[in-house]
Parts: structure tokens; sequence; C-alpha cells
């Protein structure tokens, strides 16, 4: 059995990467591919837009005329397109991958409270790489945390539009839950001017934008005499595109529930 995979947002930069990794994957087969309403790629071959061949799937314009095509909808898009896909789905009984980031504290709680209803999975990032950097980071910040200060460095490219990344601020929370701090309280993004001392609970976050980067985190754990870094870099899209097709095959066998990559890769 394969899992018939919807890609929304099929004409962006992760939409792309996203078709060619369905397309790879021997458990998955492109059901459906959506673009923005007026997209001047409607009606042409998904495949052709990806640039992997035609596979005779045109692009749609509506993901609700397609909702019988379908298992797993990967939407990695914009918040409020997320959320309206996330009700669609709802409406329909389909689970849906998230990747997009950028969510208020408002919109992600409208996001979890579809989890009564269908299965979610929601990640910041999906490589596997990233994912087992999250489960070292718990290690290093039980081993470390007491003694050392906690900095998070990330890079992208100049077109995101969110600061920091979903990735960085899910590993502040990672650190943050092993240590018992409150991310919120002792977060510091950004330092301009006389701000005196750094407070020894502090996770600072460093943002760099620019170029084609596709995806830099280093986490510093910063100690007296010595410093420990644990680095992800990611050189293709595909990275991701792959972990969130596989997190769509998984998620299918799942009735309902919020689960996030680490579920997905048997981590926790
Ligand atoms: P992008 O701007 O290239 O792509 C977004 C696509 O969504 C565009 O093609 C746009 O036309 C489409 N879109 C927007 N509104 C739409 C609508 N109403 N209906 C249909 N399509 C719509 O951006 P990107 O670099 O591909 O990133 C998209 C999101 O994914 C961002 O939030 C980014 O941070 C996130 N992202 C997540 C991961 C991860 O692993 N979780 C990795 C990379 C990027």
């Amino acid at each position: 059995m394969t899992t018939r995979i919807a890609i929304i947002g099929a004409s962006g930069r992760m939409g792309k990467a996203l078709l060619e990794a369905v397309t790879q994957n021997p458990a998955s087969s492109l059901g459906a591919a959506v673009g923005r309403p007026g997209s001047s790629l409607i009606g042409a071959d998904a495949g052709e837009i990806a640039g992997i061949g035609k596979r005779n799937i045109v692009l749609l314009d509506d993901l609700s005329q397609c909702m019988d095509s379908f298992d797993v909808l990967i939407d990695f898009t914009t918040p409020q397109t997320t959320l309206a896909n996330a009700e669609l789905c709802a409406a329909h009984g389909k689970g849906i991958v998230v990747g997009t980031t950028g969510f208020s504290a408002a919109e992600k709680q409208a996001l979890l409270a579809y989890q009564d209803r269908i299965p979610l999975c929601i990640a910041a990032n999906f490589s596997t790489g990233v994912n087992l950097c999250l489960k070292l980071l718990q290690t290093a910040a039980q081993v470390l945390g007491a003694d050392a200060d906690i900095e998070i460095v990330e890079a992208h490219h100049r077109h995101k539009v969110d600061s920091p990344s979903g990735t960085a601020l899910r590993m502040g929370e990672v650190i943050a839950e092993t240590l018992n701090r409150d991310l919120e309280k002792v977060a510091i993004y950004g330092r301009e001017g006389q701000i005196g001392p750094r407070q020894r609970d502090s996770i600072g976050f460093a943002t760099v934008r620019g170029g084609d980067v596709v995806g830099d985190h280093t986490v510093m754990f910063l100690a007296d005499g010595e410093r420990v870094e644990i680095t992800h870099k990611a050189s293709s899209r595909l990275s991701f595109a792959r972990g969130a097709v596989r997190a769509a095959i998984w998620l299918q066998q799942q009735k309902k529930g919020v689960f996030d990559m680490q579920d997905v890769l048997g981590l926790k």
C-alpha cells in the first residue's frame, strides 16, 4: 500500500523539493498538487514545475477540489494557509504534516486543537540530522547546563520571513525544558547597547540572513575554560522534504493526535 500525498504550496522552494521526495519514495505517490490561487503555474504539470519530468498531475488552485485524491496532506506554506487547510483536512478526516513555521501563540493553539479530530505531525524541522541534534542537546543540557552559558546562532537565506527560525526556537525549547527554565522568561533575542552583563540563565538567539543558505544552526555551551558546540548544516531542502514524506507515510497509520518528528523516528 502506498500513501497518496497531496502537496500544497507545490511551486514554492519546499514544495518543489517535496514533489521530488514524494516521487522518490517507493512507499508514497503524488495524489495532488496545489498552488496559490492566481499563480500563473495553475494548470501546469506538477512534475515539470519541480523539474522532475511529467507526472500527469496538474497544479490546482483549490485544495477542496481534490480531497478524495490523497490520504495525507503535506503543508509548507504560511500560518494562515495552514490553519485553513487543517480545517479542511479535519472536515474530511485527512492527516496533515505541517512544516510551516512562524505561528503566533494563538495560531499554534488553534492548530493543536485539531488533534481531537485528525492526526497531525508538526515539526519546525523535518531533517533526520536536526532531530538527532535535538536529542544530543538534551544530553548536553543535562551535563553542561548548570555551568555553561547557552547561545543559539542560526543562518538562513535572504527570503526567510520569520526570525529566529522555528528550528532555533525548538532547540531553545528543548534546552529550557531540560533545565526547567521558562523560555519566554530567559530568551534574549539579539543584543544592542548598554545592556549589562549576561544573566546566567539566559538563552541567547542570534540570527543571520543572506544569500542562499538553506539552514545552519549552532548551539554553544560556553563554560569557563572550554566550550561545546553542536552544529547542523543543511545543504539541500531534500533533507527536510524526505523527512516530511517519511512523516506522512507514518501518519497514515495514526488515528488522531499531535506528533512530531521525534515520534516518527522513534527517538522518544
Ligand atoms: P516559499 O515562499 O518558497 O513557499 C511557500 C509556498 O506556499 C509558495 O509557493 C506560495 O505560493 C504557497 N502558498 C501561500 N499561500 C497559499 C495558499 N493560500 N494556497 C496555496 N499555496 C499557497 O517558502 P518556503 O521556503 O518553501 O517555506 C515555506 C514554509 O516552510 C516556511 O514557513 C518555512 O519556514 C518552512 N520550512 C520548514 C521546514 C521544516 O523542516 N519544517 C524547512 C524549510 C522551510
